[in-house]
């Protein structure tokens, strides 16, 4: 950068100095002229400062010229870099700005600024994105709420009929619940104001817990639960991991059908803490693999619904791990089973 603008100093200087030659040749030869066609034989003297003067007025023309065409120039970018701000701030950010070939402060401003409305674009296409998601997670069971709601008022219902309505509207309700419950944790998380607490605690002991209050889940599916977990310490935050072991636990029963198995293992390896929980559920296709830390993202939209689940679980999983700078990793073949790895340092 330093050589670059050495480079244009020195270039600068011979630009002028040919402009200098230039003005003062074309003197030279425009009063040599002059003095020829009206036989004007003064002295030498005469002659010589006629031609600087005359030199100097033309050096003084041109670069008044060149400036004014410089700055007309710099007066229109100007205006179209003012342009372009105000369709930004008027939230219009289909805006690029031609890119200067030349090097300077003044191009470095442009590519900020197209950078900047690019980047502003993105936000607000993920933020309608956002908006039609949660529009259609909420939709969905306000409608079956609405609808059975309206079918409970028929007088000649069984019982069983009335018992079984009733339950949907619950279970819908409290997908509701789940789903706000999800989103403000989602949204406090991404905050970076969401308290975060890291404590010393056994990794081993918070899971083997976890694995307990799932315990009506799995044994209700008569799944199997390989458990191995090593004796670890860490140093993290307890409620945001348990969240992170509740979430990944409960898809793997949720995905698991009856009589499968669970395994969850815990090592230490290299300094980390290496978590791999896996099952022998219905897995992952390949293609749908790297979009399942996305929010809102169901492999299959029609299975989910009936499940409950609203697309965030592992959002929040993925943002937790990266609080805490861990990583987490899904394999999966379809049909066969799930592992989820995740790797986070003890300190
Ligand atoms: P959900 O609340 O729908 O479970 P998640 O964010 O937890 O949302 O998971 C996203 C999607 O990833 C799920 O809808 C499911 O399709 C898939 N998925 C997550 N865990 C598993 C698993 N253990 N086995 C199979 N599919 C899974």
């Amino acid at each position: 950068m330093k050589g670059r603008r050495g480079f244009r100093h020195i270039y600068g200087f011979f630009i002028i100095l040919i402009m200098i030659t230039a003005s003062f040749s074309a003197a030279y030869f425009i009063v040599s002229y002059i003095f020829r066609l009206f036989g004007f034989a003064s002295s030498n003297y005469i002659q010589h400062l006629v031609t600087t003067v005359l030199g100097f007025f033309i050096f003084g023309g041109t670069g008044f010229i060149i400036g004014k065409i410089i700055r007309s120039k710099q007066r229109n970018l100007f205006q179209e870099v003012i342009d372009a701000l105000r369709r930004i701030a008027r939230g219009d950010f289909n805006v690029q700005l031609e890119t200067l070939k030349r090097e300077d402060p003044f191009t470095t401003l442009i590519d900020h600024i197209n950078h900047m409305a690019k980047q502003l674009k993105e936000m607000e296409e993920l933020r309608q994105e956002f908006i039609s998601n949660v529009s259609h997670e909420i939709q969905s069971p306000l409608t079956s709420i609405v609808g059975f709601a309206q079918a409970l008022q028929y007088d000649e219902l069984t019982n069983e009929e009335r018992s079984h309505y009733l339950s949907i509207i619950e279970t819908e309700s409290r997908r509701l619940s789940k789903l706000s419950d999800n989103l403000l944790k989602l949204t406090s998380l991404e905050s970076e104001h969401h308290p975060f607490e890291r404590k010393s605690f056994r990794l081993d002991k918070q899971i083997r817990n976890i694995i307990l209050a799932c315990e009506p889940n799995w044994v209700e599916k008569e799944l199997e639960m390989d458990v191995s977990l090593e004796k670890v310490n860490v140093v993290a935050d307890e409620d945001l991991m348990s969240q992170v072991w509740m979430n990944l636990i409960h898809n793997s029963i949720k995905f698991t059908p009856r009589m499968g198995r669970i395994c969850i293992q815990l090592e230490q390896a290299a300094g980390n803490a290496i978590i791999k929980i896996s099952d022998t559920g219905i897995g992952i296709p390949k293609k749908e693999l790297v979009h399942i830390f996305e929010r809102f993202y169901k492999v299959d939209k029609a299975r989910e619904r009936s499940k409950g689940g609203s697309g965030l679980g592992l959002s929040i999983v993925k943002k937790i791990i990266e609080m805490h700078e861990g990583t987490i990793f899904a394999e999966s073949e379809e049909g066969q089973g799930t592992t989820f790895t995740i790797t986070i340092s003890p300190l």
